[in-house]
């Protein structure tokens, strides 16, 4: 038997022995005292080993206003859409503030609801009274931004 492994053996043997081995010394021993399972440093594909993931889970989700999160453009002959955005007292037309909507879809719905009234299907004053008691899209008391004037 030749003296190198031997010496090897009892080098490990102290260092694997010792309760307060640092950590980076740790992994020089095959086997560690207080781990449920034997770490092979030698393998780099246990399971030990970061996980590669393919998307980042800390990625926060894309803000999108609620017709564009269900891709609905409005249109002048969808009343009842269009009546969710004009204030029941008095007809006026919430503002982007208040209907938490983007600016490419509160120009639309804000044309489309003027080509409404001049079509005569949406009146100029007051919501239309068959609309008054549909779930609302958002709280006019409450807007979603606070006004920039
Ligand atoms: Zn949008």
């Amino acid at each position: 038997m030749s003296l190198l492994p031997k010496i090897r053996t009892i080098f490990n043997s102290i260092l694997c022995s010792s309760a307060n081995i640092p950590l980076g010394l740790r992994a020089t021993c095959g086997s560690v005292r207080g781990f449920s399972k034997e770490i092979d440093v030698t393998n780099p594909h246990v399971d030990d080993f970061p996980i590669e993931l393919d998307e980042n889970p800390y990625q926060k989700d894309k803000i999108q206003c609620i017709l564009c999160k269900h891709s609905i453009e409005p249109d002048y002959k969808n009343v009842r859409l269009l009546s969710q955005f004009q204030s029941r007292y008095t007809g006026r037309i919430y503002g982007r503030h208040i209907t938490g909507l983007c600016a490419k879809r509160q120009k639309q719905v804000e044309n489309e609801i003027a080509k409404a009234q001049s079509m005569g299907l949406m009146p100029y004053t007051m919501k239309l009274i068959d609309y008054v008691n549909d779930p609302q899209l958002f709280d006019p008391d409450h807007p979603t931004r606070p006004h920039s004037h």
